[in-house]
């Protein structure tokens, strides 16, 4: 990244701490992502900070260095010193990990605390002492009413995925602990969307903020490389393997392989080569002698893919580039032009293939608009797929060797007159045809490969949950403000389409209000088990004995999977698709 003048900035320019840039060098981060370069210097100044940033663009670290700077060396850990609220149990754990492994030089003790965790096990935890409390807020203020979370030494308080927040419900929750905490605290909010109820809390408890948005930069259209892009969105855990899959359905010529940290493209660099790709790493930890080498061997077509920081592959110019994937989303748009600029060069066509997850549709939508051209967002290729693209290309190679013909042919004829003494033709033929296959690798582990859960469909819809109940009354706490809760008849069925135009489909789960089911719970339940976001789940109906939940049609079958893993309340409960067969969760 580089400042307006040209200069590269790095972690330490930032003012930051020599334990922190240490803890970040460790880690492999190379530079600062644009947001930390600008959030950073502001808050270890003690301003308030309003950020519109997605997950993917590095908010994280934006917000905890500071934080861990500013509480000092060896934090003393009772009362806490920093709360940061985030709206799941997962969003919960993976802050907390993130401070955790940046402060790991400086002592601090950082606690996740959330619904449906043991309260015995947070408030052993809080009485031995902690220094940042990262919440979701509907136990914060559990903790907070007990007093087993003392609001009064907070100097520092994080709304994280701030809209995300209000789409669950949890809008009270927020003011009511905002409410209890010093009002010389630093307030600093992340949302990737501000819509009006955000600038109310930001009037509210922000203190003249310094504000960021990314992505404001807009190329015109001829300005951006004309690449064909596509995206395929995956669970983190299954990108290794979709990665596989849509490099064997690809067939690509020389690749550059995208990688956010060192320890990624290391760890990425090994996997690929274990499935037998031609991988080889290009990041800033190497030498400049086996950087330039790793460069010739993917230029001379020794190696089919570099795994590259974007530090390590700035500058680089591969003209036999086909193919630029992004492992993750980049952390900004004017970072993905870049990368994608390194294909399509000189007229010939390239492709960009982008791998996200699904919390990281909007980083998409930000890229759509800076370079105001489509990103497609496609369909994983099944195994089905793959089998039929490696049976296409045992045709192809076969056709090529028939089209030969000849002398080269002629060699093999006694084999033939030799079996067809025995066998008809047509099975000869299917002989030879399974041995080429196999010999190009194509028939032997198609049937290992597992599915990979598409989560390829769902699109955000725009503050869906606003307005559907006006003026009903105040939501029960941590409530979604304007779930339905009117039961409607199982059975009834329609194709359903979300604001994005994207089908969806309700699902049934055998628990309702006798089981003291409530909507959050569901929210809860979906987002933390299957990793949707409160906006892709849609109307929520609650009856006394079974509950109906909108989810995107794409995700449906993914969403029963992660549920049955679990319980409610406690207890199994069926789920399953409206109409579909039972199965227990
Ligand atoms: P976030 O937007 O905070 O969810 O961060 C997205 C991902 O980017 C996380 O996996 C971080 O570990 C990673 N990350 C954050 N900052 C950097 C950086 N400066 N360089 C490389 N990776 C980073």
């Amino acid at each position: 990244m580089t400042s307006p003048d040209g200069d590269t900035v790095g972690f330490a320019d930032l003012s930051l701490a020599p334990e922190l840039v240490a803890a970040l060098a460790s880690l492999g981060y190379e530079e600062p992502t644009p947001i930390q370069r600008e959030a950073i210097p502001a808050l270890l100044e003690g301003r308030d900070l309003l950020g519109q940033a997605a997950t993917g663009t590095g908010k994280t670290a934006a917000f905890a260095l500071p934080l861990l700077q500013r509480l000092g060396r060896g934090a003393n850990g009772a009362p806490p010193r920093a709360l940061v609220l985030v709206p799941t149990r997962e969003l919960a754990t993976q802050v907390a990990e993130a401070v955790h492994r940046y402060g790991r030089d400086l002592g601090v003790r950082t606690l996740a605390i959330y619904g449906g965790q043991p309260i015995v096990r947070q408030l052993k935890a809080l009485e031995r002492g902690v220094d940042v409390v990262i919440a979701t807020p509907g136990r914060a203020l559990d903790h907070i009413r007990r007093r087993t979370l003392k609001p009064e030494g907070l100097q520092t308080i994080v709304l994280d995925e701030a809209d995300e927040m209000l789409d669950m419900g949890f809008a009270e929750d927020i003011e009511a602990i905002l409410s209890d905490t010093p009002t010389d605290r630093q307030t600093v909010l992340f949302s990737a969307t501000m819509p009006p109820r955000i600038n109310k809390i930001v009037g509210t408890h922000l203190n003249n903020p310094v504000r960021i948005q990314l992505g404001g930069e807009r190329h015109a259209p001829g300005e951006a490389p004309k690449v064909r892009q596509k995206a395929y969105v995956v669970q983190r855990a299954h990108k290794p393997a979709a990665l596989g899959r849509v490099l064997d359905v690809e067939s690509p010529g020389a690749t550059i392989v995208f990688c956010r940290t060192r320890a990624e493209v290391d760890q990425l660099t090994e996997t690929l080569n274990a499935r037998g790709q031609r991988a080889e790493a290009l990041h800033g930890g190497m030498s400049q002698e086996q950087r330039t080498r790793a460069i010739g061997r993917l230029k001379n077509g020794t190696i089919e893919l570099l795994v590259a920081t974007d530090v390590a592959a700035r500058g680089l110019d591969v003209d036999v580039l086909t193919h630029v994937v992004n492992y993750d989303v980049p952390a900004a748009p004017e970072a993905y032009v870049h990368r994608i600029g390194r294909v399509g060069r000189a007229g010939r066509e390239g492709t960009a293939i982008t791998l996200a997850q699904p919390r990281e549709h909007r980083m998409l939508k930000a890229i759509e608009r800076t370079t105001r051209q489509p990103i497609a967002i496609e369909k994983l290729p099944t195994v089905a797929d793959l089998h039929a693209r490696r049976l296409e290309a045992t045709t192809e190679a076969l056709a090529a060797i028939l089209s030969e013909g000849g002398e080269a042919l002629d060699q093999f004829r006694v084999v033939v007159e030799t079996l067809g003494d025995e066998h008809d033709p047509m099975e000869i033929a299917l002989a030879a045809v399974a041995m080429a296959h196999r010999a190009a690798g194509g028939g032997a582990a198609v049937e290992e490969h597992e599915e990979i859960p598409d989560l390829s469909a769902p699109r955000p819809r725009p503050e869906r949950f606003d307005d559907r109940r006006p003026g009903k009354g105040r939501p029960e706490r941590g409530e979604r403000g304007g779930f339905s809760e009117r039961p409607e008849r199982p059975g009834k069925r329609g194709g359903h389409r979300d604001a994005g135009g994207a089908p969806t489909t309700k699902l049934f789960i055998g628990a309702g209000r006798e089981r003291g089911i409530r909507p959050q719970d569901l929210v809860g339940a979906i987002a933390n088990e299957a990793g949707l976001s409160g906006r892709q789940i849609g109307s929520i109906e609650i009856s006394d004995r079974f509950s109906l939940v909108e989810v995107p049609e794409a995700a449906a079958d993914h969403v029963v999977a992660a549920l049955s893993k679990r319980t409610i309340k406690g207890r199994k409960t069926t789920v399953r698709r409206e109409g579909a067969r039972t199965r227990r969760w």
